[in-house]
């Protein structure tokens, strides 16, 4: 037979029904608990008493045991709709940079442009969305790793001052690259602390780049570090972009949870604050945002002091 047939979606065809439980356990339920309550009105013994009694615990706990059923049933609904959404947000991600990179590729190979600065242009492009593919792909790994429990640091004591040292110099290229402004106070005593640097690089590194991408057209960042009263490091990422409305504020914190789809294209996942979050709690520290729609956000890492400064201080 020919002409188009749609699918069924796949989650449906593997789906349990909420029906089919009810059916299954309400029923014999019901049955169940009117025969006890009947034994209970119309009883004639003690035996009668006991047995209407274990009735109507024995439909309290099938009454229980549904409820449970059909909450784990709704929770695997929800997951099964975040994976369909994740998959779609993250097809889409990767698709937007391999259409350029493809694009540009073809323009070259077939000769179509001759003017070397139009050339390095084309090369330009491609580097920047391989580094966009690279970067999304790590957050993936990443992000697979700690959901698979199997995500490992590697903790070491260092400077505060030279964590962030090393966040600003990574940074550097997309500075200059943007023509972004980006002001540095940093205290003069900023304590040691236990850190995968690699890690809580990256962090410091998401909200930086962030501030670059949602900071608006004059895009001036400042980064401020701050040495706090017990002991530990604040370190602050401010911007002065579209800000983010106060319902979003604990949302941007969660998993593939983006503000406005339209960003799309902007080349993120929704997963950089989620991971930065749960890495610096995995750091005995706390992540913190203030913002104002239209006037910018400030996001604040704040990490406790290294644990030997710590003993040394009680
Ligand atoms: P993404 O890869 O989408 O940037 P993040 O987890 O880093 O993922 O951020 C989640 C969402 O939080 C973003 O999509 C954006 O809507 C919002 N957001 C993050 N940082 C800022 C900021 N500095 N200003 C405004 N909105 C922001």
């Amino acid at each position: 037979m020919s002409g188009k047939r749609s699918v069924p979606p796949l989650s449906k065809l593997t789906r349990t029904s909420p029906l089919g439980v009810w059916v299954l356990v309400a029923i014999p339920t019901l049955l169940v608990l009117t025969c006890g309550i009947l034994i209970l009105i119309f009883r004639q013994s003690v035996f009668d008493v006991v047995i209407g009694l274990l009735l109507v615990l024995i439909c309290i706990a099938l009454g229980a045991g549904a409820a449970i059923t059909l909450l784990g049933i709704h929770a695997d609904r929800r997951l099964a709709e975040l994976q369909i959404e994740f998959v779609s947000k993250v097809s889409h991600e990767f698709k937007t940079p391999l259409t350029s990179i493809r694009m540009f590729v073809e323009t070259l190979r077939l000769g179509r442009v001759q003017d070397p600065s139009r050339i390095e242009y084309c090369l330009d492009v491609i580097s920047k969305e391989t580094d966009r593919l690279n970067t999304l792909i790590s957050r993936l790994l990443s992000w697979g790793a700690m959901e698979a429990g199997a995500f490992h640091m590697d903790l070491e004591q260092k400077p505060a001052k030279e964590l962030i040292e090393l966040a600003l110099r990574a940074f550097e290229p997309q500075v200059i690259a943007n023509g972004a402004k980006l002001d540095v106070q940093l205290a003069e005593q900023l304590p040691m602390v236990d850190v995968d640097a690699a890690v809580m690089v990256d962090a410091i590194l998401n909200l930086l780049n962030n501030a670059l991408r949602y900071g608006g057209e004059d895009k001036q960042i400042r980064l401020d570090a701050q040495r706090r009263d017990d002991g530990g490091v604040a370190i602050s990422v401010q911007d002065r972009g579209v800000g983010i409305d106060q319902k979003h504020q604990r949302r941007v914190f969660e998993r593939f949870y983006r503000v406005d789809d339209s960003y799309h294209g902007k080349g993120g996942t929704g997963l950089g604050l989620a991971i930065a979050r749960h890495v610096v709690i995995a750091h005995g520290g706390s992540i913190e945002l203030k913002s104002e729609p239209g006037a910018g956000s400030t996001f604040t890492i704040l990490l406790p002091a290294a644990a030997e400064l710590r003993e040394e201080a009680a």
